[in-house]
């Protein structure tokens, strides 16, 4: 039948999905296509777990904002996360946070009541935004920091529209306030066209000025969260449930194995639970906190570290609970298969008939494989490289990505098609160097990112066809025309303005017409002598192939098509 609808597939390959509607309509069957999200909720639905179910609200109690900080590049954000870390040392802790696990928490005295505030330890809105892209929404309140001596950026308008946009409620902080020529002022000021007005100035923004570097102020910054959390939102969770959240990062750790840090939702998470986040499944055998300490459960808004998975969740991956090791495992394998289909529907090329002719003169694709220590990394990686513009005749596509060393399995993937594998921070395991070599397959290493995405950049731009552009040689206008049986009709010029060469192509115009194109100046003379060029101010004698249409006064331009660098 697909044949009959001119669609040339074999019996497992994969087709649009207006197709199998099509085909669908043919056999009588009402085909649905459905999202992944949807066909996830329905494989929870089969195991009758529901993810995002709050429970009964008489269990609802407070809990913690969470917050990321963002804002444009140097304005202080990574600085403002340090602040915050090393200003709340806990009592009894020596050194306060000492791990990076992706999110710490933090407490603030308000109002006499001790209260903790959770931040995401990724500065900037790349994370903030690939979670949410992937449906989960992990950050109640925004932090937009911005430099008084600097002002508003472009990115502090990004960060701004992202925070409105996923109805994140915002906080600015004005830092920098130590530095000389700094105006707070002016920050409110501009911040009013995006809808940010101060309290003192009528509004409902709280803006607070800091110096993340001297620790001004910094107090005040977390009250106003909390104050701000109070004001706009009702942030309660069930912790009397299975616990629910959200992947912050994971990566795999030499002794450890796979690692994962979380942040808890709703539900209470606890060593020993079957949890599955993402295609990854396990059992919490240990959970660890932003100081090294062992706990044993953790709470709504709490980020701990998770021991215990069998593989590394990617960002932005939700995770659950569930009652038993098999229904974990059931669920991450029928995710992972679902993710190998979509990927190799993603490889294989789709040809039908109509499709054939602009399949062959298709554009060229660059296939990655990214592999990287952290799966925060390898996202902002390929986020950043799918950014790359270089134009419509070369497409780049990232074919499969992942945690971990470059393994057989990679390689083999790579194998099919016109496929660079990439390391960030990982090297390639066992025999994966020797296979790549053999089958000659790209590995490339990377530990920097802006490294990466200029050599793919590169790698893009060189796989472009050359582009040539005309460069203008030279004017030349006939005084005489004369007519010969052995060169045909000689046009008898003066060189006007730069040179004409014998070889180039030349244009005749008349009354600045042009009358004929991309004709050869294939004879070029000065008295009886054949010469290659004939510079400005000079006589020559030259034909244009065998065109004959040529006056008194036409004017000769003469043209090279030079290959034209990309930019
Ligand atoms: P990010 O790109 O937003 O994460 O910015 P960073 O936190 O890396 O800060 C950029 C630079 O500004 C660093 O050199 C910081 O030391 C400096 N910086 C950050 N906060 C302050 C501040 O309050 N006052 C001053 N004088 N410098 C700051």
């Amino acid at each position: 039948m697909l044949f009959h609808l001119g669609e040339m597939v074999t019996a497992t390959a994969s087709v649009a999905d207006e197709v199998l509607e099509l085909l669908g309509n043919e056999m009588n069957y009402n085909v649905q296509v459905v999202s992944p999200e949807e066909e996830d909720r329905e494989l929870l639905d089969s195991f009758d777990i529901s993810f995002g179910d709050e429970g009964d609200e008489e269990d609802w109690v407070v809990r913690p904002p969470v917050v990321t900080i963002m804002g444009h590049v140097d304005h202080g954000k990574t600085r403002l996360l340090d602040t915050i870390r090393k200003a709340n040392v806990r009592e009894g802790e020596a050194g306060g946070i000492t791990q990076h696990i992706g999110a710490y928490q933090v407490q603030t005295e308000l109002e006499g009541e001790e209260r903790p505030i959770t931040f995401i330890d990724t500065p900037g809105h790349e994370a903030f935004t690939a979670m949410r892209a992937r449906g989960a929404k992990s950050t109640d309140i925004a932090v937009i920091v911005v430099a008084a001596d600097d002002g508003v950026m472009p990115q502090t308008v990004e960060a701004i529209n992202h925070a409105q946009a996923a109805d994140v409620p915002i906080v600015v902080a004005v830092n920098k306030i130590d530095v000389e020529g700094a105006n707070p002022a002016k920050i409110r000021q501009q911040l009013t066209e995006y809808n940010l007005v101060a309290e003192e100035y009528g509004g409902d923004t709280m803006f607070v000025d800091i110096s993340a570097k001297q620790g001004t102020n910094i107090d005040q910054l977390l009250e106003a969260i909390l104050l701000t959390a109070d004001a706009a939102l009702d942030l309660r969770a069930n912790p009397n449930m299975e616990a629910q959240g959200v992947t912050i990062e994971g990566h795999l750790d030499r002794g450890r194995g796979p690692v994962a840090t979380v942040l808890v939702q709703r539900g209470t998470l606890r060593v020993g639970d079957s949890i599955v986040a993402g295609d990854a499944s396990g059992r919490v055998r240990r959970m660890v906190d932003e100081y090294g300490d062992d706990v044993t459960e953790a709470l709504p808004s709490r980020p701990v570290q998770v021991i215990g998975l069998t593989s590394v969740p990617g960002a932005g991956d939700t995770f659950l609970v569930v009652d038993e090791d098999r229904v974990a495992r059931q669920i991450a394998d029928r995710r992972r298969a679902r993710e190998r289909n979509a990927e190799l529907a993603s490889r294989r090329k789709r040809v039908s008939l109509e499709d054939l002719d602009a399949a062959l003169k298709e554009t060229s694709t660059l296939n990655l494989i990214i592999k990287g220590d952290n799966s925060g990394t390898v996202e902002a990686l390929e986020d950043a490289l799918m950014k790359l513009d270089v134009g419509e005749d070369v497409e780049l596509r990232v074919i499969h990505r992942g945690v971990g060393g470059i393994t057989e399995g990679d390689i083999n993937l790579a194998i099919a098609d016109n496929v660079i594998v990439m390391g960030f921070n990982v090297r390639a395991e066992g025999k994966a160097t020797e296979l790549a070599n053999r089958e000659g397959v790209e590995i490339r290493y990377y530990s920097v990112i802006y490294q990466a995405i200029e050599e793919i950049e590169q790698a893009l731009k060189g796989m472009l066809k050359p582009e040539y552009e005309e460069v203008e040689l030279g004017r030349a206008e006939v005084r005489e025309v004369f007519k010969s049986s052995k060169f045909g009709t000689i046009a008898g010029c003066l060189v006007m303005s730069g040179e004409i060469r014998r070889n180039a192509r030349g244009r005749l115009l008349r009354d600045s017409v042009v009358i004929a194109d991309n004709l050869p100046i294939s004879s070029l003379r000065r008295f009886k002598d054949d010469v290659v060029e004939v510079r400005e101010g000079f006589e020559c004698g030259l034909t244009l192939g065998s065109y004959s249409d040529i006056k008194v006064d036409d004017v000769i331009e003469t043209f090279e098509m030079r290959e034209k660098p990309r930019a």
